[in-house]
């Protein structure tokens, strides 16, 4: 086992699980180095919601404050027909705040996670730094990386890939062997700012609202304090990007409330996405392990993608400090594999999947839906809201539990 000042971990990828796992490390002393491909922080339209196993995350990493100080507080969550007429709501405004869904852009979460980061001493983050290969032998574990200037090899006790769907780390280990299966349809996410929307929608909209359509299933929520609005739709599996950029202003009109004309709207991010459900055959491979969207994908209707990633950074966190600390001996990386995988397969793949199917057939959400029925419950038994808001806690793991007993 390294000795303490020897411990090291290397994290590829500074998204937002690169970023979180370095800061709880650091936090603890430990010496980590985030390796980014990029120049600069991503700001692309994806995560903006996050639920209680993120917040619980946020608050261990000593940044739950500024996030709050940043976020919008989210009201409750409905889901309509295509005419905007409800079929059931949750609404959170008298929980207590740390069940609340909390919004804040991943493009002003990064640098925000990063301000923290950069005040730790023994945390570094690479910038235009390209992983190109990995190695590993009984001690440490290696990366081979490109830099605009030179060639590098860079090592540590243990390596965390946290980059992304398209991981080089998962891709080292396993090659193309990502098992499970793409959606047929993809979506579009924007961030738009809807000036008239307010003057539009019934009066018992909320923040979040997902509506009906086999052909448009799309979701509308105000993402941030200043009125920043997400619009993500669905669309055909074999369009182009030009294809669906051109279909955007007919799509905004057949669901957004007042069926705004673009001359009322400012858009400000337009992204298609691919979606999957994924997840890598094994979390760990000797000294090489994988967390969030590197490890498993989901489609993003509902917020699962990154809460599971953040889980599985809290666990990882858990473990690595047990073993740094000496609290646990590295078989404790064996069940951070099983379990997360287990977490996966058991609530992130089915709640996600079933999260984007109930937005495909109008008569089966109002009659068939156990879940819609169990929100239509909830909106008159406090008791039983409180307990379905509590569910999402399942996600998380406490690895603690493995440290050795001595
Ligand atoms: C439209 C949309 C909306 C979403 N909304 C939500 C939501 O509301 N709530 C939620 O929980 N989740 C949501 N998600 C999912 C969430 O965005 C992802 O789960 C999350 O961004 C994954 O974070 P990550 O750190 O694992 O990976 P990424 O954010 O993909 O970061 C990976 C990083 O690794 C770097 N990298 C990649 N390869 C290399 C290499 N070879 N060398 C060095 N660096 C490399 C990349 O440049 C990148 O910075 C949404 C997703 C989408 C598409």
């Amino acid at each position: 086992m390294a000795k303490q000042e020897d411990f090291s971990v290397l994290i590829v990828g500074a998204g937002p699980s690169g970023l979180l796992l370095a800061l709880l490390l650091a936090r603890k002393g430990i010496n980590v180095k985030v390796i980014e491909r990029s120049s600069e922080y991503d700001k692309q339209p994806r995560a903006s919601f996050y639920s209680y196993p993120a917040t619980y995350e946020f608050k261990r990493a000593g940044i739950l404050d500024d996030v709050k100080a940043k976020s919008f507080f989210a009201d409750g969550v409905s889901w309509r027909q295509i005419d905007h007429s409800l079929v059931a709501q949750i609404r959170t405004d008298d929980a207590p705040e740390d069940m609340k869904n909390i919004s804040l852009p991943l493009d002003e979460l990064l640098p925000l996670i990063g301000s923290h980061l950069d005040k730790q001493p023994t945390a570094e983050i690479l910038w235009s730094h390209t992983v190109t290969a990995l190695g590993q032998d009984d001690t440490q574990a290696w990366v081979y990386v490109e830099t605009p200037n030179s060639n590098q090899r860079l090592s540590a006790t243990y390596l965390v890939g946290c980059d992304g769907g398209g991981s080089k780390i998962r891709r080292e280990l396993f090659g193309s062997n990502f098992p499970g299966r793409t959606w047929d349809e993809q979506i579009v996410a924007t961030n738009v700012y809807l000036p008239d929307l307010k003057n539009h929608v019934p009066p018992d909209w909320t923040s979040s609202n997902f509506m009906v359509s086999r052909d448009h299933f799309p979701m509308i929520a105000q993402i941030s304090n200043d009125g920043l609005t997400r619009v993500t739709y669905g669309e055909d599996g074999g369009l182009s990007y030009d294809e669906m950029r051109a279909r955007q202003p007919e799509k905004y009109k057949a669901f957004v409330p007042g069926k705004p004309e673009p001359s009322d709207y400012k858009l400000i991010n337009f992204s298609p996405y691919k979606i999957h459900q994924r997840l890598a055959e094994h979390l760990r491979v000797g000294r090489v392990l994988l967390a969030a969207d590197a490890a498993h994908l989901c489609n993003p209707f509902g917020g699962m993608g990154l809460t599971g990633g953040f889980a599985d950074v809290g666990g990882l966190y858990d473990c690595l400090y047990g073993i740094y600390s000496g609290q646990a001996d590295d078989s404790i990386l064996d069940k951070y594999s099983e379990i997360r995988r287990q977490k996966y397969l058991d609530i992130i793949d089915p709640i996600s999947s079933g999260n984007l199917r109930r937005l495909w057939d109008p008569k089966a959400i109002e009659e068939n839906d156990d879940f819609i029925k169990n929100v239509k419950r909830a909106q008159t038994d406090k008791e039983f809201a409180n307990e379905m808001q509590q569910g999402v806690k399942a996600v998380m793991y406490d690895f603690t539990q493995h440290y050795n007993k001595a």
